[in-house]
């Protein structure tokens, strides 16, 4: 039996290995399907705290896995396929690869996977140009016109956050109105930075040519007409999807799937069964954050199991 299994190898997984592992639970990561979590998925990360120059993406991760190493944390890569959960535990875990894992306790750092439109253009010119997170990216282009595809409360803040740096911002609708909440529609219409592109289905992000971001080609869906947005950037924003299907049914989960925690915290429903980061948090979404709440979920579940120990 195990004391502790961490699910997921991204910011929020890795700060719990660290934690547990110092604490001697001899804890059990399993990676998924992205050893190194989503920032592996990007290039410069400026407001990591800790270094001055930036880090690359991959770098800062392949440090935090060498942490936790260090500490004896030991890793399988394989994907949780499903749970059963006990209150007060024993809980068990199914993997892809036939094993079974039974544990006192569960940190789950299973991330939440961006929304993207599928279209093979988008895909080549991610980082170079297309990102999905303002917060993260949107410093890096200044004094550009940029697109913010989207309609809900997040495209809003999005486009809002990045006319701090834009020339002007751009949102891209398909329909002829916002289905973000009205404070939040009222807060960018009123920014002067901010126009709309009622009506406006994405065709193609430019420029693959050029492999970086020129325009973004989009058809008017009244009319058919194709026009071109000029822009140095493209920020997807139509959400997320938290990777929590293994948890359905056995877990407390929002309507749109992310793990409910107590308030401020990171206690799921089920004893001994702890979330942290971004397959919890809907709105902050930061290797930093979830990094907090990867130590948070530690240092419960040490006390957890000193509780029954
Ligand atoms: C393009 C881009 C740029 C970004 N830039 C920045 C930035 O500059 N600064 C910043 O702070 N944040 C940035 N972010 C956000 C940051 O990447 C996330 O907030 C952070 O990675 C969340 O960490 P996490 O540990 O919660 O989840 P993730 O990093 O998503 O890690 C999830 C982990 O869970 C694993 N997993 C998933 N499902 C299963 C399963 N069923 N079984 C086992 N394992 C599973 C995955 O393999 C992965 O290892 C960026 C995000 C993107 C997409």
């Amino acid at each position: 039996m195990e004391n502790v299994v961490i699910i997921g190898a991204g910011a929020a997984g890795y700060t719990a290995a660290i934690y547990t592992a110092r604490a001697r639970l001899n804890p059990l990561m399993i990676s998924g399907p992205i050893p190194g979590g989503q920032l592996t998925q990007t290039t410069d990360v400026e407001n990591f705290p800790g270094f001055a120059d930036g880090v690359l993406g991959f770098d800062l991760m392949e440090e935090m896995r060498k942490q936790a190493s260090r500490f004896d944390c030991r890793t399988t890569s394989a994907v949780v396929e499903s749970v059963s959960f006990q209150p007060g535990g024993p809980h068990v875990l199914k993997l892809d690869n036939g094993d079974e894992i039974e544990t006192r306790s569960v940190i789950i750092g299973t991330g939440a996977i961006p929304r993207w439109l599928g279209l093979e253009s988008e895909e080549k010119l991610k980082n170079k140009g297309v990102s999905s997170c303002a917060t993260c990216d949107g410093a890096f282009f200044r004094d550009v016109p940029i697109c913010v595809i989207g309609g809900g409360d997040s495209a809003m803040e999005e486009a809002t956050f990045l006319t701090k740096f834009a020339s002007k911002v751009i949102i891209v609708h398909r329909r002829d109105q916002f289905r973000a909440s009205k404070i939040m529609v009222e807060r960018a219409l009123e920014n002067p930075k901010i126009e709309v592109s009622w009506n406006s289905v994405p065709v193609e992000f430019l420029d693959i040519e050029q492999d970086r971001v020129t325009g973004l080609s989009v058809r008017d869906v009244n009319t058919g007409d194709l026009k071109t947005i000029e822009c140095g950037a493209i920020f997807v924003a139509i959400g997320h999807i938290p990777s929590t299907q293994a948890f359905e049914g056995q877990i407390k989960l929002d309507e749109d799937g992310y793990i409910v925690v107590d308030d401020g915290g990171v206690r799921t429903n089920i004893t001994g069964v702890f979330a942290a980061g971004d397959c919890v948090d809907r709105v902050y979404r930061q290797a930093i954050t979830a990094a907090g709440m990867g130590c948070q979920a530690a240092i419960d579940a040490e006390r957890w199991l000193e509780s029954i120990a």
